[in-house]
């Protein structure tokens, strides 16, 4: 335990976000450099918890050792709680940058006071190691002669790949978009995470023996793509890894013509567009001027927030179907649960900064999407609900000439489960059990969220080394896999 008594002398402190008036400028990451200084004081707040929730079923879901390396933070040993962080956590830059911190909702002082800023020390660790080297590629001294075939690169895939790897298995991954990494490349902004750590992952991956496969999209009509009966066939087992990429449509009259977008279709043009020309060949949907409607909160509402406001919209509303949450946790949402109150994300801050107000309008809903003669989107007319229900003669119409539709995902495409004859759940997710992740076809495994649903990276994180271990085991009889 660093200083015993850290608890009681310092306050909760988080790292600041660049100011909102200069990061609406670019696309750059958000965050502002770490201060060893303060982290090393908020690593002292850590009491080392006889039961550290923080890390326990209700915390982290990839058992982080936090207390461990809260420790090793407040003694300056950062290289050593890099090692700690690597030991359950396969990509900690990415989710010390997007996590939304389940740890922090479940940590002990969080009952009488603010929790300890668990999500920032896993950023600076992580980004130490990245930035001294640490991070070297962990070459398994020998092979199995076992192939496996991984459909999709997103956390679930990539984790999953590097675990098998390590154990000596011959790891190939396809994915259909033309860069690897799933929604951490196409999903989430540049501005939340920055793309070259991507790339340097693969860089690592590639040298520890994994292969890659862009631009094939198995079992589809992409020019390169491949049949999953022959991934089946040369493998000996296939990993499903293929995320919730199936999104919720709005449609009531009007849905049919120009202006309202998928908020993916809008998010993944975007950076594709920034990341091979700077956004200099225009091939992306843009907001520039335009009176821009959200609908749909969540992590990818803020993100076509964010995206319109450094486009340069004329405006920006976010309309969301749920009440507004409460400032503090209800009664039914106690600790350590991850506490649903009212947060002010990134995007929320920025359009306050550029109109001086949050965009969300709660308990909202739409009716109908405006269009003239022409057929051109003019606004959308929505009505007031309650437990979603509507509630007469509240309907309002409001303008807008670009709508973006963030209203979740439905589950995976079929089009790769069907030739291998996999069950699905209720919901339409490819149906294995989590820690099992074997399907109603033996050879087949599934993990992340095409598998448990629309989730978080850290889930996706868990699953994939959930599925390797449990892969291992299948071809192996047993495992040293965690
Ligand atoms: C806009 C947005 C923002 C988000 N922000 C956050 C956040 O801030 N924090 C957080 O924790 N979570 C966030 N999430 C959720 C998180 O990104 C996902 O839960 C996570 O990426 C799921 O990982 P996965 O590996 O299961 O699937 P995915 O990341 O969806 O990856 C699946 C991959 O499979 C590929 N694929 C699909 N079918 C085929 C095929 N037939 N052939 C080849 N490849 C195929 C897809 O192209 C894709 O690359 C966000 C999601 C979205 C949409
Ligand atoms: S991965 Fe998420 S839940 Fe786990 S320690 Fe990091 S921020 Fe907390």
């Amino acid at each position: 335990m660093g200083k015993p008594t850290g608890f009681k002398e310092f306050s909760r402190a988080v790292e600041p976000y660049r100011p909102a008036k200069e990061r609406l400028l670019d696309f750059k990451e958000i965050y502002t450099d770490h201060d060893d200084q303060k982290l090393s004081t908020q690593a002292a707040r850590c009491m080392d918890c006889g039961v550290p929730f923080c890390q326990s079923g209700e915390g982290c879901p990839v058992y982080n050792l936090i207390p461990e390396w809260n420790d090793l933070v407040y003694q300056d040993r950062w290289e050593e709680a890099f090692d700690r962080l690597m030991a359950t956590n396969n990509f900690p830059e990415v989710t010390g940058r997007v996590c939304p911190a389940v740890c922090e909702g479940a940590c002990v002082l969080g009952i009488t006071e603010s929790p300890v800023a668990i999500k920032n020390l896993e950023f600076a660790i992580a980004d130490k190691g990245f930035q001294n080297g640490w991070l070297k590629p962990q070459i398994p001294p020998s092979r199995t002669g076992k192939t496996i075939a991984i459909v999709g690169s997103g956390p679930a895939g990539l984790s999953a790949a590097q675990q098998l790897n390590s154990v000596g298995h011959s790891v190939k991954v396809y994915e259909r978009a033309d860069r690897i990494g799933g929604l951490m490349m196409y999903g989430i902004p540049n501005m939340k995470l920055e793309k070259s750590l991507l790339d340097q992952r693969k860089d690592q991956m590639e040298t520890e023996g994994i292969e890659f496969f862009t631009n094939v999209d198995v079992g589809g009509n992409l020019k390169n793509s491949i049949a999953v009966e022959d991934l089946n066939t040369n493998n000996d087992v296939v990993l499903l890894t293929t995320g919730a990429t199936k999104p919720r449509d709005l449609p009531i009259p009007g849905r049919e013509g120009n202006g309202v977008h998928f908020a993916m279709d809008f998010l993944k043009a975007n950076t594709k567009s920034l990341l091979d020309s700077k956004h200099k060949d225009e091939n992306f949907i843009s907001a520039k001027g335009k009176k821009v409607i959200v609908i749909g909160g969540g992590d990818t509402g803020t993100d076509c927030i964010g995206t319109s406001l450094r486009h340069g919209c004329k405006s920006l509303i976010n309309f969301e179907i749920m009440p507004k949450p409460p400032e503090e946790r209800a009664s039914n949402n106690p600790w350590p649960l991850f506490p649903r109150t009212l947060k002010v994300d990134y995007g929320h801050e920025e359009s306050a900064e550029t109109f001086g107000n949050d965009p969300r309008v709660y308990s909202i809903s739409g009716k109908e999407f405006i269009r003239d003669e022409q057929g051109n989107l003019k606004g959308i007319r929505t009505i007031e609900v309650e437990n979603f229900e509507e509630i007469e003669g509240t309907e309002k119409d409001w303008e807008a000439d670009l709508i973006l539709l963030a209203m979740g995902f439905l589950g995976p495409e079929h089009y790769v489960s069907e030739p291998l004859n996999i069950d699905l759940d209720e919901r339409s997710n490819y149906k294995a059990e989590h820690n099992v992740h074997q399907t109603s076809n033996p050879n087949v495994f599934a993990a992340g969220d095409c598998r448990r649903g629309q989730s978080l990276v850290v889930w996706a994180i868990n699953e994939g080394r959930a599925a390797a271990r449990e892969i291992d085991r299948y071809l192996m009889e047993e495992t040293t896999l965690p």
